[in-house]
């Protein structure tokens, strides 16, 4: 699994900061970050998941710390032999100290580009965030559009905050031509999967409760829909009880268009490699299942034919 060239395309930038890297920003001990920042049995649901962001945002608010954590965070997708990667966050979350937008933007984007990984920014609105708030990462994703940001996302809160209260700024997006994922169908169930893509989206971040609907699995397939399916996270949040229980399978023989990723690899405590891992021994997955399922990520992922053209020439021939 190691060697297997892989894309990743729902990774969290706030919940993949390095433990050790927590640790000596704050003078701590690492394994006293740990237990504050990765999941543990006593994680109860999405809400509770979601407060164990609350420590690596607080020491993502300086450029240097922002440039430092992206540029490791490449480094880790390197390990797991990512070939492209669509990196996203809230860059609101990382103004408390008064840097601006544009410059976490390019705090990460510097980061990012002293490894030599393809990746690309996503940027979040947040559920519970105000209108104008959320408006603004729509402003600077359109600012930043195809200079190392592809997209933007609706993450946070799905259940106290549905899809539908987005409607206006997802109506922006599309005008802006700003492609965009939304989270969806990970706290809430299918209703919410098919709200957010009546909404327009191409790509649902999760999505998995879609199993749970027949309607919902044929709108998936009719709008050619692509899941961004993090198994390991929807343990963790306690959507199923254990690995066995994940549809990730049923859905691949759906003929649905699933791809594979960590979500987080801090929070979540897993890599690429690891989740490839538990895959393969869970569900038999073949490496042909991989590349397939690599090839899907490639094809729904925010670059031009071009790049997807050479992405997919890479992953065949390896
Ligand atoms: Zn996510």
């Amino acid at each position: 699994m190691e060697n297997l060239k892989k894309v990743e395309l729902h990774l969290h930038l706030d919940g993949s900061v390095r433990p050790s890297t927590i640790a000596s920003i704050l003078n701590m001990d690492e394994q006293d970050i740990r237990k504050k920042v990765c999941t543990n049995k006593d994680t109860k649901d999405l809400k509770d998941y979601l407060s164990k962001f609350d420590l690596p945002i607080s020491v993502m608010q300086t450029k240097e710390n922002l440039t430092r954590i992206s540029y490791e965070l490449a480094l880790d997708l390197k390990q797991d032999n990512v070939i492209y990667a669509e990196i996203r966050f809230a860059p609101l979350f990382h103004t408390k100290q008064g840097l601006t937008i544009d410059e976490v933007i390019i705090a990460v984007l510097d980061g990012l580009k002293q490894v030599p990984v393809k990746t690309n920014l996503i940027l979040c609105m947040m559920r519970g965030s105000s209108y104008e708030n959320n408006y603004k990462v729509i402003e600077t994703a359109y600012k930043f559009l195809n200079k190392g940001v592809v997209g933007i996302d609706l993450a946070g809160d799905e259940k106290n905050y549905p899809v539908d209260n987005y409607k206006d700024l997802f109506e922006i997006a599309k005008n802006k031509k700003i492609p965009f994922t939304i989270h969806a169908g990970e706290a809430d169930d299918y209703n919410s999967i098919d709200n957010a893509i009546k909404l327009g989206a191409k790509r649902i971040g999760h999505g998995v409760r879609a199993i749970e609907n027949d309607n919902t699995i044929k709108l998936i397939k009719e709008n050619n829909i692509t899941l961004e399916v993090c198994p390991i996270s929807n343990i963790d949040t306690k959507i199923y009880k254990n690995i066995k229980e994940h549809p990730i399978k049923k859905l691949y023989d759906e003929n649905i268009n699933i791809t594979i990723s960590t979500d987080n690899r801090t929070v979540s405590n897993t890599t690429l490699n690891d989740t490839y891992k538990i895959l393969q021994n869970t569900f038999n997955f073949t490496k042909e299942d991989f590349i397939k399922i690599n090839q899907n990520a490639i094809k729904a992922a925010f670059i031009s034919d071009k790049e997807k053209e050479l992405l997919l020439k890479e992953l065949i021939n390896q």
